[in-house]
Order: structure tokens, then C-alpha cells, then sequence
């Protein structure tokens, strides 16, 4: 086994622990992503009253793309509008 190798089935460890550990399900987190965002861009951490998330996120492909999609999305909509006149 290499190195790459190791450090691969740690990671593939790594997030099962993770997705066992965190209790949401994909419904949960997408309900509470975008609060989840707001919190992050308002500088609060919302682990401590969205617990599981975070977790989520990592563990979770699909809803760390949307996370992503939507952090995208708020970061452009907050941005001054200077088209819309
Ligand atoms: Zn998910």
C-alpha cells in the first residue's frame, strides 16, 4: 500500500465517521442552509445552534455543492446593483 493509498482510506474513515457522527439527513440540512449561510456571513457560528451541518457539508457531496451554489449566490446578491435601473 503507498502513501496515497493510506492517506485515501483515512479520508474514506474520515467521512464515514463523519456522515455516522452528524444526525441530519439531506432534507434537514437543505431546510436550514440558507440560515446556515446567513449566520456564516454575519460572522456568528451557526454550529452551535445548527449542529450537524457543518458536518454535513463535509460529509455530504450533494449539499456541499448546493452550500457552495447558494454562498455563491448570496455573495452576488449582496454585491452593489448598479444594473437594475
Ligand atoms: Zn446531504
Amino acid at each position: 500500500m503507498t502513501k496515497s493509498d493510506t492517506a485515501y482510506q483515512i479520508d474514506v474513515i474520515l467521512r464515514k465517521i463523519l456522515a455516522h457522527a452528524q444526525s441530519i439527513s439531506c432534507d434537514d440540512c437543505y431546510d436550514v442552509l440558507d440560515k446556515y449561510a446567513d449566520m456564516l456571513r454575519a460572522g456568528k457560528d451557526p454550529s452551535i445552534i445548527l449542529p450537524g451541518v457543518k458536518e454535513h457539508l463535509i460529509a455530504c457531496g450533494d449539499c456541499g455543492d448546493e452550500f457552495k451554489a447558494l454562498i455563491a449566490i448570496l455573495e452576488t446578491s449582496s454585491a452593489p446593483d448598479t444594473s437594475n435601473t
